[in-house]
């Protein structure tokens, strides 16, 4: 008894075993032709043998019990369908096997055309078309398939027999030359096989299938896998269908399409179309197809339909697809559907229009975009053109975005030199905070030692600029002025280039695309992420023109300003510098009273550019010394001082000396930095509190509305955190009564050591938030260094020991078990304590789907990375909306009742809401 429906599927314009929502068991192909004659489009008639025979035959090599017979009852039906007979020489059937696997594996399996010809079929069809030259043109083609997927014949002996390989189509053969040819095949099949061309059309359909099913596990398709991922275990079906021929004439064809275009995302049929040819001539790429344009013109009535079954198909899956069509004697055929592949640029566009259209919803467009296409058509890219240039190395992708520029080897020459007009990549072993303004002057940065939180890569993504890291081909001689990298040294004011995206530096000046960051397809998608997450992503940004960047790129305000750099301006570091060397505590204080309004004007700057957004501002973090000039420079300074005999410059060079040497640490990562500095030196906390809350005061007098919150770095204990609070409150009361007005503000505290998580739940009670510099939370967690762990990250990667680096993608065990611990203790004892993220992991698409999980609030990233950040923010939010609703739903009946009662749903049907 023959069951269809479970192990081989017919369809038909009246018959349909399979639908779309069978891909696993029919494949792409098989389901997208169910789908298809369900929506009555139409589609030669077939059946699909499921993927699961498919397995069964690569594990057994025999077909399950059962199935030889359901096969030939399938053909039986078609027979009936068609009206035509496999073999029968009078008017024969002839079918294609066509491979399709679940998850679409373009041109990597194989399918063989015109199965069911032999020399008393071939003249049948001849006769009953009234074309030999066509008959012979498909059995031809036949013979070539056959021999090289069926036969496994080399193809290109079968090919070389053809009389000119690039002039191969079907129009391009006359008669005369076809009729050898077959003869020829026929001859090559046998000296190469020892047997004569199966002449049993039978034979050659079960031969067929069993080729396709072989084709599943070749080295292409094996390859094509592995690259993306696909199971080895799910297998093909194996369509058979009706032919249908696009080799018939003028009149016939064949073509692909795609539902809007590929590369644009424009809202119109796009495709090409070949006259009198089949399929496989399109993809072997021999001949120019013409536009759909050309079918318009010859066949307007096809076209037409064409177009309308687009659109059927196009509302039906509610998605760009991608279809494949025949046109035999001026009917039209659709052979595939799928999904079709597209660019970023086009996947953006259509998925913002087909909201428009009411096709999607605004969260299905939404979750359409990866971040990987935001960050394809955001950044600059390198017009590396069709020239296959070779990098010189490739180091850390620490910030996306490219860079041309003539190479300084210094902060102090990059300035120099982009004063003269120039381009300029600082290429350093690594950065630190005094050359701020060599980076300020660069256009990109190339270092040779760092992570994705060093220093450079933390700095160049705020300022938007390309980076390279922890490239270790790169050795620099600053005493030749030169650098190696990999094989070549270059000359500082050399060309080079950096590809932020990949990490390739090259040699030379390669030619630069701009980003359209102004498109509007991606402004209207960022603005409706940014209300599915709450307007809840904010930037990291320590200057105005940071803030200005970040405001222009929806910020939702300011998550993270490192006041540190506002302090390395020239007119401030000498007032520092006195600050540190200070030996009394008046001439402490005149050197922070010079400090205070430098420090003010900035703040109202950042205030009034983020008026009615809050702005965070981080009190001093890292260790003094940092401010102060290196040994090696101050050794050099006093030299020349002493051979100027400028001896009151000389002394004071030593006293500086001195103080640094004083205020050097073995390990300053765990030094005098951070709360301690506040605690130990309060004046600077004095200083910069007064600061912000009289720029605060200043902006509001203008009309703007500033919402600055004080954060706390390196908060290890309540104890710290609640003198601190105090000292905080005690400054801004001052303030206050030296204005005679006041002003709301906020209190955090960072949450960067582990003990601070440990005990969030006593920190948070003096807080009004909490914000986890995850960047340090990384370091102390693990012990791994942030600026020097790439030596043994790389290898942990390669190893599997981590599966990915963590100060890149947070740690969801450790680091995540932290958080997650913190967050719950926090909320506990103060539930309205807000939490944020400003460590770098603020902008990586996976760690914000997890904080996002676990209760986080807001993030915070570097502008480059806002609009990721936003997408995947909104993204986050979809699924814990809907992770909330699934786990409502499953709420006991009493618990969902009072659930929406104290909503203010009403229970009673048809009554006002409460
Ligand atoms: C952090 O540690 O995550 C942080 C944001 O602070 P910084 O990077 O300045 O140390
Ligand atoms: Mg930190």
């Amino acid at each position: 008894m023959i069951g269809f429906g479970s192990r081989v599927f017919r369809f038909s314009e009246w018959l349909v075993d399979g639908d779309g929502s069978m891909r696993a068991l029919l494949g792409g192909k098989g389901s997208g032709l169910a789908e298809m004659c369900r929506l009555k489009i139409p589609v030669p008639p077939g059946f699909t043998i499921s993927t699961a025979v498919c397995n069964f035959w690569l594990e057994h090599g025999r077909l399950p019990a059962g199935v030889d017979e359901e096969i030939a009852a399938a053909v039986e039906w078609l027979e009936d369908c068609t009206g035509r007979k496999l073999g029968d020489p009078a008017d024969p059937l002839l079918v294609s096997v066509r491979s399709g696997a679940a998850i679409s594996m373009p041109g990597m399996m194989d399918t063989v055309l015109n199965v069911g010809l032999n020399e008393a079929c071939c003249q049948g069809l001849a006769r009953r078309s009234g074309s030999r030259r066509f008959a012979l043109d498909s059995y031809r083609r036949l013979l070539q398939m056959f021999g090289e997927i069926v036969l496994q014949i080399p193809r290109a002996r079968l090919d070389s027999l053809l009389p000119d390989q690039r002039s191969c189509a079907a129009s391009a053969l006359s008669e005369g030359i076809l009729e050898p040819l077959v003869a020829e095949l026929k001859r090559a099949i046998q000296f190469a096989t020892g047997h004569p061309f199966p002449v049993v059309p039978r034979a050659q359909v079960a031969m067929a299938i069993e080729a396709v099913f072989r084709s599943w596990r070749c080295e292409r398709a094996r390859c094509y896998r592995r690259l993306h991922g696909i199971e080895e275990t799910l297998g093909t079906a194996v369509t058979i269908q009706a032919m249908v021929f696009g080799n018939r004439g003028e009149k016939s064809g064949t073509g692909v399409g795609f539902t809007r275009h590929p590369s644009t995302g424009e809202r119109l049929v796009f495709g090409e179309f070949l006259a009198n040819a089949q399929g496989e001539d399109i993809v072997a790429g021999n001949t120019t197809p013409s536009p759909l344009d050309v079918l318009a013109r010859t066949m307007p009535y096809v076209h037409r339909q064409l177009v309308a079954m687009a659109e059927q198909l196009e509302t039906h899956y509610r998605d760009v697809q991608d279809f494949e069509f025949t046109v035999e004697e001026g009917r039209l055929f659709l052979l595939q559907t799928r999904a079709a592949k597209r660019s970023a640029v086009a996947a953006i566009r259509t998925a913002v229009e087909m909201a428009n259209e009411k096709l999607i919803s605004r969260d299905e467009a939404i979750g359409r975009i990866t971040p990987r296409m935001l960050q394809e058509v955001l950044a600059p890219q390198l017009d590396v053109g069709d020239a296959e240039v070779q990098p010189l190395t490739q180091g850390l992708a620490a910030s996306a975005g490219a860079a041309c520029g003539q190479i300084a080897l210094s902060s102090h020459e990059a300035v120099r030199m982009a004063e003269e007009g120039l381009s300029v990549i600082l290429v350093t072993e690594e950065t630190t905070a005094d050359d701020i303004h060599g980076m300020a002057a660069a256009a990109g940065f190339l270092t040779s030692r760092g992570g994705a939180t060093s220093h450079a890569a933390v700095v160049a993504r705020g300022m938007g600029k390309c980076c390279i890291t922890g490239a270790q081909a790169v050795v620099i001689d600053a005493q030749a002025a030169t650098v190696r990298i990999g094989g070549a040294t270059l000359r500082a004011g050399e060309w080079l280039s950096l590809e932020g995206n990949t990490g390739r530096a090259f040699e030379g000046k390669l030619p630069l695309r701009p980003a359209d960051a102004q498109d509007p397809h991606l402004q209207t998608l960022l603005g409706w992420a940014r209300q599915a997450n709450g307007n809840s992503v904010r930037a990291n940004a320590d200057t105005p023109e940071d803030a200005c960047r970040a405001l222009a790129e929806g910020a939702a305000g300011i998550g993270l300003c490192r006041t540190e750099h506002m302090f390395f301006a020239p007119e401030r570091l000498p007032h520092m510098r006195a600050m540190i060397l200070a030996v009394s505590q008046e001439e402490r204080l005149r050197e922070l009273n010079e400090l205070l309004p430098m420090q003010q004007t900035g703040f109202e700057e950042m205030f009034r550019i983020m008026s009615g957004r809050p702005v965070t501002i981080r009190l001093l973090d890292p260790p003094l010394h940092e401010f102060l000039p290196s040994r090696d420079e101050l050794d050099g300074e006093i030299t020349s001082a002493r051979r100027e005999e400028d001896w009151d410059l000389a002394t004071t060079l030593e006293k500086m000396r001195e103080r640094a040497a004083a205020l050097g640490e073995s390990n300053p990562m765990m030094g005098h930095r951070g709360c301690r500095l506040s605690i130990t030196s309060p004046e600077i906390l004095h200083m910069q509190v007064a600061a912000i809350l009289q720029a605060a005061l200043r902006v509001r007098d203008q009309g703007y509305t500033p919402e600055p919150e004080i954060m706390v770095p390196l908060v290890a204990s309540e104890e710290e955190m609640s003198t601190l609070a105090g000292m905080i409150r005690k400054t801004a009361a001052e303030v206050f009564a030296r204005e005679g007005t006041t002003l709301a503000y906020r209190i955090g505290s960072m949450i960067e050591l582990p003990r601070a998580a440990l005990v969030a739940d006593a920190i948070a009670v003096h807080v009004d938030f909490l914000s986890f510099g995850t960047n340090d939370l990384t370091q102390m967690t693990y012990g791994f260094s942030r600026d020097d762990s790439r030596t043994y990250i790389d290898p942990y990667i390669e190893r599997k020991i981590l599966t990915a680096d963590p100060f890149v993608t947070v740690d969801r065990k450790g680091v995540g078990a932290l958080m997650e611990l913190a967050i719950r203790s926090a909320k506990g004892v103060h539930p309205g304590v807000k939490i944020g993220v400003c460590g770098e992991h603020g902008g990586d698409p996976a760690s914000i789907e997890y904080f996002y999980s676990i209760g986080v609030d807001y993030v915070s990233c570097s502008s480059s990375r806002l609009a990721t950040a936003q997408l995947a923010a909104a993204q986050a939010a979809r699924t814990r909306a809907s992770a909330m609703q699934i786990s409502h739903d499953r709420l006991p009946a009493t618990e969902a009742h009072f659930a929406n009662a104290s909503r203010g749903t009403s229970l009673v049907p048809g009554a006002a809401p409460v």
